[in-house]
């Protein structure tokens, strides 16, 4: 690895690294089979992903002919690395076992181990005879669905592919390592002018908040609506205020803390209730709701802006659909992706269907959507929200703080790159658009 890294820090042309021999096997950051039950009997936060990740040497798999290796520079903490970490809701090898059993190919992703990681930022190296696009030496950045082309159901929106997986989650050989597995079709341009810690934060947040709020796919968002954003300083909630903004609508951020608030002003979102100073208790007790808190919410977003929200963008899940589904304007949308604080929901129909509101799912991207996203970023339009950059070894560590809410944004996590600063081709692009590109790492640090 020592060679790839220097010929790739030195800039060395793609037909030498092309030539370098790959190692027969590198690190990254895993958790083990033999492991999956060692939090069992624990309440999730005591779940602790320092002690379940670790940073092991794998075996180079061999590659199929529509994948390449990519050296990861730098890769990024998604919520599903915390899911992943904690066993939760189900240990990840159930799905290993299940791709195994598609083919040949799929078969090398059952293993004592899981390579997690969605979001990379790195060089191609290799790539398999049936790959057109990409060559050793491209400067990529990787999203994370991962679909069977030869499987029909792929050939609308991938993302209603029966086949459909999140990498590195739902796969094996993801990108918190040295070396990552991908299929070419999740390969995409690196923005010229980031660094590669703050390429790598991208794709997977980036790609979900703009399929939610301006695709057709999502909420397909038109000027001057008004949306109601769930922890719109975390990681999906900093580009979806991005988005709403770009879009010429009314990002309303929720937050915790007054120095997230002062994050969201200085993105441009005016708008912002801090939840902790409020001090909403949606639920009275652990079965019981108070819909006159969900009043609260709703005079407070209209006092902000002399209006109900069009769109909501929901994750939190249990804490906050019935507020959600409430506050949403008469024929507003309710778009969730997730459920951090719990999968069993409950809301008040009544108000869904009296007033005409729909609950729209809605999950990561398909390859369109996450290239639109990444030429966004390329173009300057859309900033990275890197708060904080830990290094491989500390995988665990940075995994607990996105558990535990310590984190603003993304976190960045140093792979190959040995520090911080380094991969940017156009100095003059990144001079000009510097104090968007490091908002939240001035609030990280
Ligand atoms: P994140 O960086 O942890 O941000 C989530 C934010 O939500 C937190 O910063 C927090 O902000 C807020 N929050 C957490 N618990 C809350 C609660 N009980 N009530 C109200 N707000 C709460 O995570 P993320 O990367 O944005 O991801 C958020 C969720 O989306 C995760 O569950 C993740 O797995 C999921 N996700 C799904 C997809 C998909 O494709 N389906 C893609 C990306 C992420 P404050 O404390 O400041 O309010």
């Amino acid at each position: 690895m020592d060679a790839i890294r220097t010929a790739i820090l030195e800039g060395a042309p793609a037909e030498e690294l092309a030539a370098l021999p790959l190692p027969a096997s590198f690190r990254a950051a895993v958790v083990r089979a033999d492991e999956q039950e060692m939090f069992a009997d624990l309440p999730s936060e005591e779940k602790d992903p320092r002690k379940s990740v670790h940073v092991d040497d794998v075996a180079l798999p061999e590659l199929a002919p529509d994948e390449a290796y990519v050296a990861v520079m730098a890769s990024s903490i998604n919520f599903n690395t915390v899911w992943t970490s904690i066993f939760e809701p189900l240990p990840t090898f159930g799905f290993l076992k299940r791709l195994a059993k598609e083919s040949v190919w799929g078969a090398r992703h059952d293993q004592p181990f899981h390579v997690i990681g969605s979001d990379a930022a790195g060089v191609v190296l290799r790539v398999g005879s049936a790959v057109r696009n990409w060559k050793p030496g491209d400067a990529v950045t990787v999203h994370s669905n991962y679909v069977d082309d030869q499987d029909p159901s792929a050939h609308d929106d991938s993302m209603m592919a029966t086949s459909q997986r999140i990498w590195g989650f739902e796969t094996n050989y993801g990108a918190l390592a040295e070396i990552a597995v991908a299929k070419a079709n999740q390969l995409m341009p690196k923005p010229a002018h980031l660094t590669w810690e703050e390429s790598a934060v991208n794709p997977l947040c980036n790609s979900t908040s703009y399929r939610m709020i301006v695709s057709p796919n999502g909420s397909q968002m038109t000027q001057g609506q008004t949306v109601l954003i769930w922890g719109a300083s975390g990681g999906i909630g900093a580009y979806a205020v991005q988005y709403v903004l770009n879009g010429g609508g009314i990002p309303v951020g929720v937050v915790s803390s007054p120095e997230k608030a002062a994050l969201l002003n200085e993105m441009g979102c005016e708008a912002v209730i801090d939840r902790k100073a409020e001090g909403y208790k949606f639920w009275s007790d652990e079965h019981t709701q108070d819909p006159k808190e969900w009043l609260r919410l709703g005079k407070k977003i209209r006092e902000l802006t002399g209006t109900d929200p069009d769109i909501v963008f929901e994750h939190p899940g249990r804490s906050t659909m019935g507020a959600s589904v409430f506050v949403a304007k008469r024929g507003g949308m309710i778009i969730t992706c997730a459920a951090t604080s719990g999968f069993m929901l409950e809301f008040d129909n009544r108000y869904l269907w009296m007033n005409l509101k729909t609950l729209k799912g809605c999950h990561y991207a398909n390859y369109r959507e996450a290239w639109e996203a990444n030429r966004l970023v390329c173009e300057g339009r859309i900033h990275p929200a890197l708060s904080k950059v830990f290094s491989l070894d500390d995988t665990g560590e940075a995994a607990f703080q996105v558990h535990h809410n310590q984190h603003e944004g993304k976190l960045g996590i140093l792979v190959n790159a040995p520090e911080e600063g380094l991969g940017v081709t156009d100095p003059e692009m990144r001079e000009r658009l510097l104090a968007k590109i490091t908002l939240f790492r001035r609030y990280g640090s």
